[in-house]
């Protein structure tokens, strides 16, 4: 068999719903090919060890399900720290769109393989990711064994909307399902309402064919203003728009294309009626937090979505808006964030915020055998180490579930298990060397300088 390793640890923490927890003391997790074959104490699952190669410490790693990262633009790595402190349509219109249309497919092969490392290195196994040239996106995931979603973004007058079958059969389900594809139309203020409707009904088309579906992944409801600048975008571009809505997600549903399919990046101004919308459709929200912040679009009302039970996960959006990729620091802030704005240290407690990074991502990706540690699931298995000062002390397997959330950072990361393959081996990739990556990547970044 080609990957045969069993992982100890001293804990292993799965959160399979919002809110629960299943704690494993002294754990070993056998993984063969792409799965996890068998887990539970060592003890009662070493009889199946023999001819498996140990990974892990059992004294100090602590093992849980790699984070998922529901919304992001990897190969933005290229445009980090360029242009900060700006409001949304300013830092897109004046810097990033005139910035990208300089990129090359190579340029995005190596700003993707930048990404790819930084997130597998914070813990991240899996991302959804629109960008340009998703083929060169998904040879960069590829290459270094990470699971992702990838797909054009369609906007106008930048991108418009073309039908590419060979894309989608090319890379849906590749890779033994390390890959996927969404359909992107970019966001309802660059998209018009027929386009839309189109890429909605292709989406259908193809989900009645593949065997897992074809994800919508969308921006929706980020700014304040954002259904002004979609009235404007309708004028320009000559379609009406009944003067009955007044949201963004009223705008969406009343094109028929928001559904269990629909992947919507931010979502930080709705209203009452807009959340039972996003219930009601099972539409999966993509909470990004650090960006909202960055680009001052206000703080997402992630408390009522999780309350109202719409499926809800976290993203870290690209590069240049956040300036990190990194999930641990998204789940501390929202641990923190929300309790000091509700005034109520009881909400998003670690087990439900550590949910909303792993199965909640799962579930809003439509990954139904990722995101846990479980029999049968994917092995996408994260170790972080206990063996620094500010884990201590460890009492009890409660404290060092609470050294995960509150203490946890992607410094403490040290392997990485994506479809069954150690890619992370004591914080280093395996399948390329960390220099030949930084290397290119400076070469094609000085170059993208010089002509931007
Ligand atoms: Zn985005």
């Amino acid at each position: 068999m080609e990957n045969e390793i069993g992982v100890r640890g001293k804990y292993a923490y799965s959160f399979p719903e919002l809110g629960s927890v299943e704690i494993i003391k002294d754990p070993l997790i056998i993984v063969e090919n792409d799965k996890i074959v068998s887990i539970g104490p060592y003890d009662q699952t070493k009889s199946s060890l023999a001819g498996h190669d140990i990974v892990g410490d059992k004294d100090a790693d602590v093992l849980i399900p790699g984070l998922i990262n529901t919304h992001t633009h990897a190969a933005m790595t290229l445009f980090r720290g360029i242009a900060d402190d700006l409001p949304l349509m300013e830092w897109l219109e004046k810097y990033i769109w005139p910035m990208e249309s300089h990129l090359t497919p190579d340029d995005i092969f190596h700003g993707a393989r930048l990404a790819v490392l930084e997130m597998l290195r914070s813990g991240t196994t899996t991302a959804n990711s629109m960008y340009w040239h998703p083929e060169k996106e998904a040879q960069a995931f590829v290459e270094l064994g990470m699971r992702a979603i990838v797909g054009y973004p369609i906007l106008h007058p930048i991108a418009e909307y073309k039908r590419d079958d060979m894309f989608v059969v090319k890379w849906h389900q590749s890779h033994n399902d390390l890959i996927r594809v969404a359909l992107q139309p970019h966001a309802p203020y660059t998209v018009t309402n027929e386009t839309y409707q189109v890429m909605h009904e292709l989406l259908l088309e193809y989900n009645e064919k593949f065997e897992v579906p074809v994800l919508f992944h969308t921006h929706l409801a980020e700014t304040k203003h954002e259904m002004e600048a979609i009235r404007n975008f309708a004028q320009e571009m000559d379609f009406q728009i009944s003067e009955e809505i007044t949201t963004p997600t009223q705008y969406l549903d009343s094109l028929g294309v928001l559904d269990q399919y629909t992947v919507a990046a931010h979502c930080v101004h709705t209203s009452k009626k807009d959340v039972e919308t996003l219930r009601s459709r099972k539409v999966g929200v993509s909470i990004n937090l650090v960006s909202n912040l960055k680009l001052a679009s206000g703080i997402p009302p992630l408390v009522e979505y999780v309350s109202n039970n719409v499926k809800t996960s976290l993203g870290t959006d690209g590069a240049s808006s956040n300036n990190r990729l990194d999930l641990f620091e998204t789940t501390r802030l929202i641990a923190l964030l929300y309790k000091g704005l509700h005034y109520s240290p009881t909400l998003l407690p670690i087990s439900e915020a550590m949910y909303l990074a792993t199965a909640g991502g799962a579930n809003v990706l439509h990954m139904n055998n990722v995101g846990q540690l479980k029999e049968g699931f994917k092995a996408d298995i994260v170790s972080l180490s206990l063996k620094t000062i500010e884990m201590q002390p460890i009492y009890h397997e409660k404290s060092a579930l609470s050294h995960l959330v509150y203490i946890g950072e992607r410094s403490h990361v040290k392997n990485v298990i994506v479809n069954g393959s150690l890619v992370i081996e004591n914080t280093l990739p395996t399948k390329v060397a960390i220099d030949e990556i930084l290397d290119s990547f400076k070469r094609t970044s000085t170059s993208l300088f010089e002509r931007i």
